[in-house]
């Protein structure tokens, strides 16, 4: 396989890296100048049955299901070191292949080397229970781990939403099959190559790259996947609910959002301001929680938006790889079309672009996927761009007078991830976390999480959550013991 920049990439299936068994390969571009970046395999249906079928293999013959937690617990340690000394490779390497800056793939990869280190201390810590039952009965559970189990993962954050659960699941024992998103799949093959040095068995992690519609249904279908955690879309998440409910197989889905960001008339407008935009600009606003609808009480209106606007127009943006950088660009020239298509209909359906809205005017940046900071006033909250998810640079704005006003306008959107408030009055803050319909709620803070807290979306935003102190049970099924302990009587 020729390639350019990054080199080849294969499917890692039994700690072998591969070419996919149809030989097919395709060819990834830098998306700061659509330049051929690297080539990577593309998975088949077959591939996909022979990675479940190693996995299977692998979670049946090695110690690493049966084994003890503490061993396990042991081998993702060693590789959260691995991934720290090697954190700037890696770093680059995402920033190269999905666009985000330098800085942002540094946050990305801590997050997972910090996952790792605190999911390691809970894989001995699956406990079960002892239940008092009548009579001379002994009755406990057993939490076993499920198999194997299959991760779906987006392009947006790609390592660390593919570790999000990947991680926990080893932890619990499983057997593992990921496939990333086609546009992203780099860190995943080459995080697989670094688990083998750890000393994870060979077929506990596979690493399968390729198309969502063949190669990912062909997991969920396939009779040895045991559970399913999705990271992407509402569209393509409910698919994979009707296909894990048609096995009887426990999915877990991360999905989409429209989030809002609701500032009070007492809020620290500077610091509310630099926090709305880097809840909309950051990762070029490719984020499921971006906070992508503010409302703004009428008081704040002209000065909130005067700082954004000269946030935004302050911003540098260029190649993700650059010192410096603050914007890079959206991952894909479809992504950009899909973006600029919504500022259309914004201005379309009687928006006013307070900034941006368009590409940049540097020549330097004219071949690479880049669409500046924008944001829009004055949209009808019915709009399609204030309603559906943009997925990119793209801030809607509404002011409201009436608290009730405002909390109606964040709740109305079939979103339910993730909403923050900008208030220095602690009673507001604690009454609208709890009529705020969302997963999530932060009050003065940009989008933020940690690996021990839970992250989940409501309504079509997803079902179960991730992360927190129960996730690596999550991964495992509950067995009852019942055991009659009546010591028998002799015989006169
Ligand atoms: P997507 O739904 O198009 O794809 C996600 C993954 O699913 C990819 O790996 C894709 O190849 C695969 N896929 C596509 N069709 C499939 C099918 N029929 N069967 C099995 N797999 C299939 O999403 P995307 O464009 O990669 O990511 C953007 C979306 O992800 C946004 O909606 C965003 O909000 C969401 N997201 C959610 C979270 C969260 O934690 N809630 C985090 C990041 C992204």
């Amino acid at each position: 396989m020729a390639a350019a920049g990054e080199g080849s990439y294969g499917l890692v299936i039994g700690g072998v890296e591969a070419p996919a068994g149809g030989g097919e390969s395709t060819e990834l571009l830098d998306p700061a100048t659509n330049r051929p970046l690297a080539r990577v395999a593309v998975g088949t249906p077959d591939d996909a049955a022979r990675a479940m079928e190693v996995a299977q293999g692998a979670f049946d013959g090695s110690d690493w299901s049966g084994g003890d937690g503490a061993r396990r617990g042991k081998a993702l340690y060693r590789l959260a070191q691995l991934l720290d000394e090697q954190q700037e490779e890696f770093s680059l390497l995402e920033s190269r292949n999905m666009g985000k800056t330098l800085r942002e793939a540094r946050v990305d990869v801590g997050y997972v080397v910090r996952t790792l280190e605190y999911v390691a201390g809970l894989a001995d810590k699956v406990e079960g229970q002892t239940i008092p039952v009548p009579g001379s009965r002994f009755n406990y559970t057993v939490r076993e781990p499920l198999g194997v189990t299959v991760h779906i993962a987006p392009w947006n954050y790609p390592l660390l939403l593919a570790m999000r659960s990947v991680v926990p699941a080893l932890a619990a024992g499983n057997a593992v099959v990921l496939k990333p998103a086609s546009l992203t799949p780099l860190t995943a093959v080459r995080f697989a190559r670094l688990a083998k040095t750890a000393g994870v068995p060979d077929g506990i992690l596979n690493v399968v790259p390729g198309p969502g519609g063949r190669l990912g249904e062909a997991l969920v279908r396939d009779r040895r996947c045991r559970s399913v955690s999705f990271t992407g879309s509402s569209e393509v998440g409910r698919r994979i609910a009707v296909l894990a409910a048609e096995r009887t197989i426990p999915a877990t889905l991360e999905l989409g959002g429209k989030s809002p960001v609701v500032v009070l008339p007492d809020a620290d407008v500077d610091r509310a301001a630099k926090g709305i935009a880097f809840g909309i600009f950051g990762n070029a606003g490719q984020m499921c929680w971006a906070g992508s609808r503010l409302i703004v009480h009428s008081s704040l209106r002209a000065p909130v938006l005067d700082r954004l606007r000269a946030i935004a127009e302050a911003m540098r943006l260029g190649p993700g790889t650059e010192e410096g950088v603050e914007m890079g660009p959206l991952v894909s020239r479809e992504q950009e079309g899909r973006v600029l298509d919504y500022v259309r209909a914004a201005r379309e359906e009687g928006g006013t672009i307070v900034t941006g809205g368009d590409k940049p005017s540097s020549s330097a940046l004219a071949a690479g996927n880049f669409v500046r900071p924008t944001v829009v006033a004055d949209l009808p909250p019915g709009a399609r761009a204030a309603r559906e998810e943009i997925f990119g640079p793209v801030l809607s704005t509404f002011s409201y007078d009436e608290l009730d006003d405002a909390v109606r306008l964040a709740n109305d959107t079939p979103y339910g991830l993730f909403a923050s408030v900008w208030t220095r009055d602690l009673a507001s803050a604690h009454h609208l976390a709890r009529r705020l319909d969302a997963g999530m709620v932060v009050v003065n803070e940009p989008p933020l999480t940690f690996p021990q807290t839970p992250f989940g979306g409501f309504k079509e935003s997803g079902l179960g959550t991730e992360q927190g102190a129960g996730v690596v049970a999550a991964y495992t099924r509950v067995k009852n013991v019942l055991v009659n302990v009546a010591v028998p009587r002799k015989k006169r």
